[in-house]
């Protein structure tokens, strides 16, 4: 039996809400587990957490994703350790088959500390850093686990990383997050499942071709230690995330099909965290015993350009996410806690095919470059280049301004006035604005058939599986852990 709509006041106990939860169902009650806790800040004066619950709830096994057991005489390749290749993987395992898995950064540990050292010394490792390794994109991130898509595997990806170690309120948290200190544990712990269930992990490993024979994949050609090596597979995941520029190069160079993708680009903004609690709640957030408070904001300009916030971290921190050398992209990210005391978030705007200026599939892929070396250049090295949004608006910060096209920075001037009459202060002249935000989605996707697989030369290539945000399948952790099991799922459907 589901209840909704139980409120609390911030500050009440879970005793409180069983109170309530008996009250309501009028009977006794063995067993209950929150499936919703959400704000409901609109009335800044009464401000209420509103709880959904189920009671007496099935505690056995999850019917929703059955794993049947198959066994396939090669193992399957999957090339990519972020959500979408660690959901492949796992799953994948679970099934029986053992995957051989690529990654070309290193082990979450040494990635952290290769990190960390980019941030303090400014030293890029073009194979280990924000973008590449042990977790992929997300690990430094604030986890966030919203998506957009509605797949009953949602809950599926949930529950593994509470189980493999995250905090069981994302099972069921409006907006869950993880954090990247809890993050990376979890996912060292969803590896040491893997390899025990007999996967491998190889990091420091770049797949750099693959073997065909009559339109089907034979093998995936891989660099390790500076010696091209090969791994023979029938089926070969390509889980690269929209970072991996040499990757779709080739991929493009040997006739797979793919073509050019709208992203988005801009920049971050930080505020003060009080300010945007004042603005949400009224009262600063830890007054009221709540989270941090976030925001989603959209306008659409006269000229019909989206422009929207992205990726908000209440709590958090402005990183700069490299990947390439000489060029310079901005990102948040925040801890468990969330206890910065700054907010920050992405402004972003639509960018269209028509925008890139050119018809080569990786045309938005240029684009991105091509201001992510101004924001090198601007910024004298890997640091954000960044002003005050009211330096900016007035002409001030020209080293800003440069690092985006025109529309971009002409968008975002045209929609602050409406952030901040839905926002109070987010346009205050004081926010602090860091350039360039250009990495959100990838500009490129890839074409599947029914059965998930790619194209080479217009024909199905049978046995390739280009999956993930970087195939444009995905966008987010949580949907690209859900299209890697999708994935996985049909390979184990094609092994029985
Ligand atoms: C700083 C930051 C913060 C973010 N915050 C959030 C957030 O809070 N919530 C959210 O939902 N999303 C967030 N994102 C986006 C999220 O990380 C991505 O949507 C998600 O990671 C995509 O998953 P993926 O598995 O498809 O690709 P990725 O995570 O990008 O993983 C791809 C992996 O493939 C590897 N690879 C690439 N090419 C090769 C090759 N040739 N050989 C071997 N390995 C290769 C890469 O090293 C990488 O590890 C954030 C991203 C960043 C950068």
């Amino acid at each position: 039996m589901i209840i909704n709509q139980i409120k609390l006041r911030p500050g009440e106990g879970k005793d409180v809400l069983l109170h309530k939860i008996k009250k309501k169902a009028g009977q006794k009650i063995h067993n209950y587990r929150i499936l919703k806790e959400s704000i409901d800040a609109r009335n800044k004066k009464n401000i209420f957490l509103v709880y959904s619950v189920e009671i007496n709830y099935d505690t056995g096994e999850d019917s929703t994703m059955k794993i049947p057991k198959v066994s396939s005489e090669k193992p399957p390749v999957i090339v990519g350790f972020g959500p979408c290749g660690i959901f492949a993987a796992l799953v994948m395992a679970r099934a029986g088959l053992k995957p051989v898995i690529l990654e070309r950064g290193q082990d979450v540990d040494t990635r952290t500390a290769q990190v960390e050292t980019f941030w303090k010394e400014g030293k890029l490792n073009t194979e280990s850093n924000v973008q590449f390794g042990e977790g992929g994109a997300g690990t430094f991130s604030d986890g966030k686990l919203t998506t957009g898509i509605k797949d009953p595997r949602v809950g599926f990806v949930l529950r593994e990383l509470a189980g493999h170690g995250g905090p069981e309120e994302i099972l069921y948290k409006a907006r869950p997050h993880i954090g990247t200190d809890v993050l990376k544990t979890v996912v060292k712990n969803i590896r040491g499942e893997i390899t025990s269930l007999g996967g491998r992990v190889i990091f420091g490993a770049r797949a750099s071709g693959l073997e065909i024979s009559e339109g089907r994949v034979k093998g995936v050609r891989y660099l390790l230690e500076g010696e091209e090596r090969t791994v023979e597979t029938d089926h070969a995941v390509f889980a690269i995330g929209h970072s991996s520029r040499d990757t779709l190069k080739w991929l493009r160079d040997m006739g797979v099909t793919m073509a050019q993708k709208q992203f988005s680009m801009g920049v971050r903004i930080e505020h003060p965290q009080e300010l945007i609690d004042i603005a949400q709640y009224g009262r600063p957030a830890a007054e009221l015993g709540l989270p941090p408070a976030d925001y989603k904001l959209s306008y659409r300009t006269v000229e019909d350009r989206g422009v929207y916030t992205f990726c908000m971290c209440p709590g958090g921190r402005v990183i700069v996410a490299s990947s390439e050398e000489g060029m310079v992209v901005t990102n948040g990210m925040s801890y468990h806690a969330r206890n910065s005391g700054k907010a920050n978030s992405a402004v972003l705007v639509d960018v269209r095919p028509e925008d890139f200026g050119t018809d080569d599939v990786l045309g938005g892929v240029y684009l991105q470059q091509k201001y992510e070396r101004l924001a090198y250049q601007n910024g004298g090295g890997y640091h954000a280049p960044s002003s005050s949004w009211g330096e900016l608006r007035m002409g001030r910060a020209p080293k800003i301004r440069e690092c985006m096209p025109d529309f971009v920075y002409d968008s975002i001037k045209e929609a602050m006035p409406d952030f901040g009459r839905k926002l109070k202060g987010f346009d205050d002249d004081e926010a602090v604005i860091y350039a360039v935000e250009s990495r959100s989605s990838s500009p490129v996707r890839f074409k599947r058939d029914e059965d998930l697989m790619g194209e080479l030369i217009e024909n199905t290539l049978q046995g390739f599986y280009p999956a993930g945000e970087g195939a444009g399948y995905a966008g987010g952790i949580v949907s690209a852990a859900v299209d890697g099991i999708k994935v996985a799922l049909k390979i184990i459907e094609l092994s029985e």
